[in-house]
C-alpha cells in the first residue's frame, strides 16, 4: 500500500477549471484612471492613434470597463498546456521560520518559457494573427518577455523581431538562444549606438520605430498596459479557487514583485473588491518606482515615442543600475497599479538585492525551488510578512506569486554565493 499523505500541500485544478473570462479591475478602482495622452499633441489618445501598434481587440481591452472579458477558445487551447498552475503551501519554509502564518505560492514557473509572461504572450499573438498581422516587434531586458513571445509567435506562425537590451544580450546568451530556437530574431539595442549598454526604455524605442514603418507589423508589450495585466488575472482567479480548496477563506495579504506590474496585477486584481485583503507590491531599492517615484504623466520609453501615461515614474531618462533582476528595471509602472497605490488600496516596499538573494537561497534550501531574481523579491517580502506574524503570534494567510524560475539566472546566484554582489545604499 502507498503511504497516505499526512496533509495536502499542493492544490491543482482540472483543465476544465481554467478561467474562461479575464477579470477587469477597471470597474473596481477607487478612482478612475486618467487617459493616456498623445506624445505630440498631449490630447487623449484615441483608437486610431494606437492602431499602427496594436490589433483592435487589444485596443478595446485597453479601455474596456466591462467586468469580465471572455478568453477566446483558441487561446484557452494553448494556455491549457500548462494551466491551471499549482497552488503550493510552503510548509517547510513556515517550519524553518517558526511562524504561525500559512504561506501559499502560485507557481507560474512551469510555463514553456518559465514565467508568467506566457499568459499574455499567447493572447497577444492570437489577436494579432487574427487581424492578419504577420510580424511582431518587441523589446526584452534579460529575455523573459522575448522568450514568452517567441514561443507564442511560433504557435500562430508569426515572425518576431526582438530588440534585446545590449548588456543582457552580451552577458546572458541562454534566453537569446531560446528565442532563436522558437524562431525569433534577436538584435542588441540600442541599434544605432553600438557601445551603449541599453535599457528597457531604449529597446522599446527601437521596437516601436521598427513597427510604425511597416503595414505587416505590430508591436507587443510584455507589461504595464491594461490589456497585459488583464490577461494575467488568470493567476489570481485560479488562486482564489485553490485557496478555497485548501480550506482558506481569503488571504490576509497578497503580494508579488513589481517591474511593470503585470504579475502583481495578475495575482492581486481579483482580490481588489475583497475588503480587508492587503495588496503589496515588491520592488528593487535600485529602481524604486512606487516607493520613491513621482505620480505624473510620463513616457513609456526613452525617446518619447509612446503615449504619456499617468503613473509613478522615476523619469523616462532614468537608467537603473544593472541589478540581476533585469525584469524589474523599469522607470515607470502600470497606470492601474499606480492608481491603486495612489488611492491607498495597495502598498509598496523596496529591498536591496543582497537581502533578496538571502531570501531566495533560504527558500531554495527548504522548498527546493530556485526563483528568478525578480521573483525572489516576492519571496523576500513573503518571508518578512511571516516573520512579522511570528512577532505578533498572528495566524495570517500569505499568498505570493512565484513568477518564474531562476535556472537561466544562475550566474546571479554565483555572484551572491561568492560575495560578488555590490552593496546598495538604503
Ligand atoms: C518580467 C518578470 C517580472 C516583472 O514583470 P512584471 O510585469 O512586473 O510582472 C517578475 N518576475 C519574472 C519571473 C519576470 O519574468
Amino acid at each position: 500500500m502507498i503511504a497516505s499523505l499526512r496533509a495536502m500541500s499542493r492544490w491543482t485544478l482540472p483543465p476544465d477549471r481554467i478561467p474562461s473570462a479575464w477579470f477587469n479591475v477597471a470597474p473596481h478602482l477607487p478612482e478612475p484612471v486618467d487617459p493616456p495622452l498623445h506624445p505630440a499633441t498631449r490630447e487623449p489618445v484615441g483608437p486610431e492613434d494606437l492602431a499602427p501598434l496594436f490589433p483592435m481587440e487589444l485596443i478595446g481591452q485597453e479601455v474596456s470597463t466591462a467586468p469580465w472579458i471572455d478568453v477566446p477558445g483558441e487561446v484557452l487551447d494553448i494556455l491549457k498546456l500548462w494551466r491551471p498552475t499549482p497552488l503550493v503551501r510552503a510548509e517547510r519554509l513556515e517550519r524553518a521560520l517558526g511562524t504561525p502564518a500559512r504561506i501559499y505560492f502560485k507557481d507560474e514557473s512551469g510555463s514553456p518559457s518559465g514565467s508568467h509572461k506566457t499568459n499574455t504572450a499567447v493572447p497577444q499573438a492570437f489577436y494579432n494573427a487574427k487581424e492578419g498581422i504577420t510580424r511582431l516587434t518587441t523589446e526584452t531586458g534579460a529575455g523573459q518577455w522575448g522568450t514568452a513571445l517567441s514561443y507564442a509567435a511560433a504557435q500562430y506562425g508569426l515572425e518576431l523581431q526582438v530588440y534585446m537590451v545590449r548588456a543582457s544580450y552580451e552577458q546572458k546568451p541562454y534566453r537569446r538562444i531560446a528565442m532563436e530556437t522558437w524562431g525569433g530574431s534577436v538584435v542588441p539595442s540600442p541599434v544605432d549606438e553600438p557601445g551603449h549598454p541599453g535599457s528597457l526604455g531604449s529597446a522599446i524605442s527601437d521596437a516601436v520605430r521598427d513597427c510604425v514603418g511597416r503595414e505587416d507589423t505590430h508591436y507587443a508589450l510584455g507589461s504595464v498596459l491594461n490589456h497585459v495585466l488583464l490577461h494575467q488575472t488568470v493567476i489570481g482567479l485560479e488562486a482564489k479557487e485553490q485557496l478555497e480548496l485548501a480550506g482558506e477563506r481569503l488571504p490576509d495579504v497578497v503580494l508579488a514583485s513589481c517591474g511593470g506590474g503585470s504579475n502583481l496585477g495578475g495575482i492581486a486584481f481579483p482580490f481588489v473588491p475583497d475588503e480587508g485583503v492587503r495588496l503589496l507590491a515588491v520592488e528593487p531599492l535600485s529602481c524604486p518606482t512606487l516607493t520613491r517615484g513621482r505620480f505624473e504623466y510620463d513616457f513609456g520609453d526613452v525617446a518619447g515615442l509612446t503615449p504619456l501615461m499617468p503613473m509613478y515614474t522615476l523619469g523616462h531618462d532614468f537608467v537603473p543600475p544593472s541589478i540581476h533582476a533585469g525584469g524589474l528595471r523599469y522607470h515607470g509602472d502600470s497606470p492601474l497599479v499606480s492608481s491603486l497605490v495612489k488611492a491607498g488600496r495597495m502598498e509598496a516596499v523596496a529591498y536591496p538585492q543582497g537581502k533578496v538573494f538571502e531570501a531566495a537561497v533560504q527558500f531554495a534550501r527548504v522548498e527546493g525551488k530556485i526563483p528568478a531574481p525578480e521573483c525572489a523579491h516576492a519571496v523576500r517580502a513573503a518571508i518578512d510578512e511571516a516573520l512579522a506574524a511570528k512577532e505578533t503570534g498572528e495566524e495570517k494567510v500569505i499568498l505570493f506569486n512565484y513568477s518564474g524560475h531562476g535556472f537561466l539566472d544562475l550566474s546571479a546566484y554565483d555572484d551572491h554565493n561568492n560575495g560578488r554582489l555590490p552593496e546598495e545604499q538604503g
